[in-house]
């Protein structure tokens, strides 16, 4: 816009310098015909008068007017020729001219002055312009003063020029049509102007310029110049400036005084016209700047584009995840909440983990580990389509799903799960990945994402440590967390305060009823919790890293208390000890044991171990177990049937006992099934030579049954409660004297 401004303004500077060159030339063009003017009816003047003076004009002889009719048609701009006495009396006129009609010339206002004047002067003079009621004309009056020989006065020769004449050098045809000017008479009449309408000339030259426009003149001369007017008045200097005409029309006038006449001569062009030589030019600005406006807004907006596209890709690079190309976590947490205003009904948070991708990430690199995070999300984006699946990071992704977790979710999950353990094939090798989702879902488990995201964690966990593929939070599982956290922090000391105790329970031989050994089981009575079984705390130990100090504590303690007691009288005794995973993968488990072991005399360790040993690493496991075998030490199959490893596996492991896990004891009255598979395990460690022991009999008809299948070891309640090692010992001694149990059994077999 200012832009626009200046360049029209310069456009304006422009013209306006055009017209003032223009206005210069016109003004020198009309000083000039006007000295032609004032010369040619000077001497016209002149020459008559003194021909008239010659013929007897004075005393109105014929022949003087008939000079003055035969000039009158040869000048027809003329109004027509008269010859006056000093006094102002008409004495000869033109034939045209009605002499009665004229006024006195020195007495009569209009024309007096300059008479008056015309009788002082040397040369010609000229009037103001008036209306001649005689002729019904505007004149310019001109007069020459006729002298005697003595140079007085004797006659004035007077004619006028008229107005309306299309002749003559006053009129406009030497100058352009735009350009019109006037001329003043010193006393500020104006003389002749070349623009005024007829009906106009009373207003025009009826009366001088107003003495306020006069000094409005004065004034904007010397605000341009810096000279006053007299100043440029006898330098005969012009000047441009913007005028009122007699309308009130502006215009951009030139001003000149012509001394020689005492005449100031105005030139003008209307500026309406100045304006209208703008029309093209400023069409031309207005078309170049809208023209450039628009290259720029174009290039601009490219600009802006190129500059939004980068702004967008650094957006995206800033809430995506390079590796896999979904949205971050960055991104969930911006575009939750739009999201979840999205969902009125409620919505689901998937929480998926792979299982074991550390192994993999370690075992084969991180290139490896990158092919397979990217098929992840790639199968993740296949399975969810519809939702919205981002990576939290390293091998944890989330789903938002908007619908309540249903039966169908519940399918798409699994069927994500099967779709995920399809072989991905990286190199020479191939994985078949697993995962475990945790679900959480709003509002029922809160509407906040750092919440929903937790809860859903916690269920994933669940879902991992269950192998449940799936697992839905319940505030049960919250509840239980925060106890798993007490147990924890209680954990901690609870070694070092002698909160653990180890009770010991008998284990009984079916064909001679002897108490052939005790299995130690672990106490934990905590002053806060009060006692917690080791179900409970025993997983927590292990994820805590307290199982090998825990394992070192039982094994220490049992095998102090039961060599003990077995010294007193009883006899030489089997002690067996729960190991779990962790302690059997202790590189320094066999040596701690084996210590323990000849500290005890000639106590006979056996070690529990579970199925789930050989889910690792069979081959490792299988070293173990012959390990401890070389150190004498027995091992014992505990919880069988619960696990999946495969009963060949029992031929080819030195295994010396199998335990049936107590929940088939538990069923073998009740569920057929279960005596079949209890029935069976017992001929499997028959056919293999490997004694099978029951744990969890609980009653007289389990345990005949039991021993009717041919099982050859028995624990539980119907025998005897773990107990501690004082009571133990009194136990023992009086079940030797009665043996009540081996009765029963051999009764019912
Ligand atoms: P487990 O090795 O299967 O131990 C047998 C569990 O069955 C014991 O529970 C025992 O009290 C219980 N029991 C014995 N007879 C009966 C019966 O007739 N009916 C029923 N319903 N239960 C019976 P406890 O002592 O609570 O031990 C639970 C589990 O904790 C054990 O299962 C074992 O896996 C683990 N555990 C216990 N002590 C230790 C330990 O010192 N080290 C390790 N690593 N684990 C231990
Ligand atoms: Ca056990
Ligand atoms: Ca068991």
């Amino acid at each position: 816009m200012a832009l626009a401004c200046a360049v029209l303004f310069l456009q304006w500077r422009n013209v306006e310098r055009g017209g003032i060159t223009e206005l210069k030339y016109a003004s020198r063009l009309v000083a000039t015909s006007l000295e032609v003017v004032m010369r040619k009816y000077e001497s016209l003047l002149q020459l008559t008068g003194q021909r008239l003076l010659e013929v007897g004009g004075l005393r109105g002889d014929q022949r003087a007017q008939a000079v003055l009719d035969r000039l009158l048609a040869r000048n027809p701009e003329l109004a027509g020729f008269g010859l006056a006495d000093p006094e102002g009396n008409l004495v000869l006129t033109s034939s045209n001219i009605d002499r009665s009609r004229l006024p006195n010339l020195r007495r009569t206002p209009e024309t007096g002055a300059s008479f008056s004047q015309a009788l002082a002067a040397e040369r010609m003079v000229v009037g103001r312009t008036y209306f001649m009621p005689a002729l019904g004309e505007w004149v310019i009056p001109m007069r020459y003063p006729l002298r005697n020989d003595a140079g007085e006065v004797v006659a004035v020769m007077t004619t006028g020029l008229t107005l309306g004449s299309s002749h003559g050098l006053w009129s406009q045809h030497t100058l352009p049509p735009h350009i019109r000017f006037t001329v003043v008479r010193d006393d500020f009449y104006r003389q002749y102007g070349s623009h005024v309408a007829p009906d106009d000339r009373h207003l025009f030259y009826g009366r001088p310029l107003s003495p306020e426009r006069v000094a409005f003149y004065e004034r904007e001369a010397e605000a341009r110049t810096g000279m006053t007017a007299d100043q440029l008045r006898r330098l005969g200097r012009g000047v441009a400036l913007y005028a009122p005409d007699y309308r009130n029309r502006w215009n951009l006038a030139y001003l000149v005084y012509e001394p020689r006449y005492h005449y100031y001569i105005a030139t003008g062009i209307p500026v309406v016209k100045l304006a209208g030589r703008m029309a093209v030019p400023a069409a031309w600005t207005l078309f170049l700047l809208l023209a450039l406006n628009a290259v720029l807004y174009f290039i601009f907006r490219a600009h802006g584009r190129l500059e939004q596209e980068a702004a967008r890709r650094l957006e995206h690079l800033a809430s995506h995840d390079q590796l896999t190309g979904l949205p971050n976590r960055r991104y969930l947490q911006e575009a939750f909440p739009a999201w979840r205003s999205a969902c009125p009904q409620g919505f689901s948070i998937l929480f998926i983990d792979l299982d074991n991708f550390k192994s993999i990430n370690d075992l084969h690199g991180h290139s490896v580990g990158d092919v397979i995070l990217g098929e992840v999300a790639t199968r993740l984006g296949r399975c969810f389509g519809e939702d919205l699946v981002a990576r939290q990071g390293g091998d944890e992704f989330i789903v938002l799903a908007g619908r309540r977790f249903d039966a169908a979710l519940d399918r798409q999950c699994r069927d994500f799960l099967v779709c995920l353990r399809a072989p991905i094939l990286c190199g020479e090798f191939s994985f078949s990945i697993r995962a475990s989702i945790g679900v959480a879902q709003s509002p029922a488990n809160g509407a906040d994402l750092e919440e929903l995201l937790r809860k859903a964690d916690m269920a994933m966990y669940e879902a991992k440590r269950l192998r449940a593929g799936v697992h839905v939070y319940t505030d049960q599982l919250e509840r239980r967390n925060e106890r798993i956290g007490h147990i924890e922090r209680a954990l901690e000391p609870a070694l070092e305060r002698g909160e653990f105790q180890v009770v010991y329970q008998p284990q009984v031989e079916a064909d001679s009823g002897r108490i052939i050994g005790v299995e130690a089981l672990l106490r934990w009575d905590n002053s806060g919790l009060g006692p917690v079984p080791p179900d409970e705390f025993v997983p927590v130990a292990e994820a805590m890293g307290m199982m090998r100090d825990l394992g070192r504590f039982v094994a220490g303690k049992a095998v102090a208390e039961v060599a003990a007691l077995a010294a007193t009288g009883p006899g030489p005794l089997r002690l067996a000890i729960n190991v779990s995973v962790s302690q059997i993968l202790d590189p320094g488990f066999i040596g701690d044991l084996a210590a323990f072991q000849a500290e005890g005399g000639d106590l006979r360790l056996t070690v529990e171990i579970t199925e789930s040993l050989f889910i690792e690493d069979v081959e490792h496991a299988r070293t173990v177990l012959e390990g401890l075998r070389a150190q004498g030490i027995g091992v014992s199959l505990d919880d069988f049937g619960t696990g999946y490893s495969s009963l060949s596996l029992l031929s080819k492991l030195p295994i010396d006992e199998i335990k049936i896990d107590k929940g088939f004891v538990r069923d073998i009255l009740s569920d057929e099934q279960d005596h079949q598979l209890v029935r069976s395990i017992i001929g499997l460690g028959r056919s293999l030579g490997i004694p099978v022991l029951a744990e969890g009999v609980e009653n007289a008809e389990q345990a005949r049954r039991l021993a009717v299948a041919g099982c050859h070891r028995f624990q539980g309640y119907f025998f005897a409660r773990p107990m501690t090692v004082a009571t133990l010992a009194e136990f023992i001694r009086q079940w030797q004297e009665r043996r009540p149990a081996t009765m029963a059994i051999r009764s019912g077999s």
